[in-house]
């Protein structure tokens, strides 16, 4: 796979994955079965554009350990996607469900392309030719798909029903993050950033932080915004919101219902008249108590590292944080750092509570998928801290190395085969 390193993302996971199985002390012969993905699956995808004209996107799903069950994970559509990023993020949602103790190993998904540029019909056709693609290396107890940055519960119903079709009767646990009307679960929607409020909020009580501490978010597409909006409800003053376009900021706090009457009109942030407008680079070094990136990855750099003026990083994006700022937060233990893996898993454990019903074709009430949500990562937490203070380590080595612990334990315990 050393032709993959030459991605910044897979190499920053490579990197966190050896420095963990250092400290863990992981003996050789588990150390690189645990690091590969065990399949990558690279299609073209021939599209039918609206004009007529034929495009060939590039297609990827990386499934990366099969060890615990099926792999799980989202589906990207981001112009950026490469192979590289697509294995680094299904190596990050291993340590992710195995942290929050499901039975999946990770996954993900992606292709090559901008869908602000495509139509809705489009976006169909592109979606049911990589489903009818992958249809051989997917299925409900194989690797089962969500949605992710650039795609939503449409394209998880074009993406059942292409299977669905193909299988011969309604096939529901083939994804995760669908229409609740075709079995999609109450709160898989909104699951990522409630989650992501859960622990932030908790982290701001810990800490003895006033009840309306300032809230900077960062990306403002479906985990940014029930990020922001669930921590207003706590009681948090939500100061600054970006994205791609840039951002507005106001130290009073920000009108969130007429901000996102704002975006359904405009289609971003930029150039909404509640506060100042300011960049995205700007908005990441703002004076705030909780900070949250939750768009790209490698967004705390070296650059910004030490400049960041927040008490709390909860990161609610995949891979947030490059190894190197990791090192100049090491040196800022007045940061509270939620890692990706912990913070942002409350969509992933949704994703199981629907992939369970489904599986069962009985289905929970909201309060009961909320108190199980809630419930999960307060434990999670729990134990993420305590193991960084035990060993005395940084949160972000605690929950990896608690998550891959049980990935190379399932290996030795399964054996090798033949
Ligand atoms: N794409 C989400 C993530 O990165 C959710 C994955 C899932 O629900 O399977 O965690």
């Amino acid at each position: 796979m050393n032709h993959l390193l030459s991605n910044p993302a897979f190499k920053m996971a490579c990197d966190q994955f050896d420095a963990v199985a250092n400290f863990l002390n992981i003996p050789e012969a588990l150390r690189e079965r645990t690091k590969q993905p065990k399949r990558m699956v690279t299609v073209s995808l021939p599209i039918r554009l609206d004009s007529g004209e034929v495009k060939v996107f590039a297609g990827h799903r990386v499934q990366h350990h099969l060890t615990l069950g099926p792999t799980k994970g989202g589906l990207r559509y981001h112009p950026a996607v490469e192979l590289g990023e697509v294995a680094a993020l299904a190596m990050w949602m291993s340590w992710k469900c195995a942290l929050a103790d499901l039975p999946y190993g990770g996954a993900k998904g992606g292709v090559a392309i901008d869908p602000k540029q495509h139509s809705q019909a489009e976006l169909e056709r592109l979606t049911r030719r990589y489903t009818s693609e992958m249809i051989p290396f997917i299925g409900p107890q194989t690797d089962v798909m969500a949605p992710d940055m650039g795609t939503n519960e449409q394209t998880m119903a074009w993406m059942m029903d292409t299977y669905s079709y193909q299988i011969g009767h309604a096939v529901p646990s083939i994804v995760t993050g669908k229409p609740v009307s075709i079995g999609g679960s109450l709160g898989r929607k909104e699951a990522t950033g409630r989650g992501v409020a859960f622990l932030a909020d908790r982290a701001i009580d810990l800490l003895k932080l006033p009840d309306d501490s300032r809230v900077i978010v960062q990306g403002f597409g479906n985990v940014g915004s029930y990020a922001a909006l669930g921590l207003a409800k706590y009681g948090a003053r939500v100061c600054g919101i970006s994205d791609v376009g840039g951002g507005v900021y106001n130290p009073k706090g920000l009108d969130l219902h007429a901000l996102q009457a704002h975006v359904e009109r405009t289609g971003g942030v930029s150039g909404f008249d509640g506060g100042d407008r300011i960049s995205n680079e700007e908005m990441l070094v703002q004076p705030c108590e909780v900070l949250i990136p939750a768009a790209m990855d490698q967004v705390i750099t070296a650059r910004n590292a030490g400049k960041i003026q927040c008490r709390i990083l909860a990161e609610a994006a995949n891979g947030p944080t490059t190894v190197e700022a990791d090192a100049i937060l090491r040196q800022r233990p007045e940061i509270f750092v939620i890692p990706d893996i912990l913070c942002n898993s409350g969509g992933v454990i949704v994703s199981y509570f629907e992939w369970v019903q489904d599986l069962q074709s009985f289905f929970w009430a909201e309060t009961e998928i909320f108190d199980k949500l809630y419930r999960i990562l307060d434990r999670t937490m729990d134990t993420v801290l305590k193991e960084s203070r035990k060993h005395n380590i940084d949160h972000r080595t605690a929950a990896l190395s608690l998550g891959i612990q049980k990935v190379v334990n399932g290996k030795a315990i399964r054996g090798l085969f033949p």
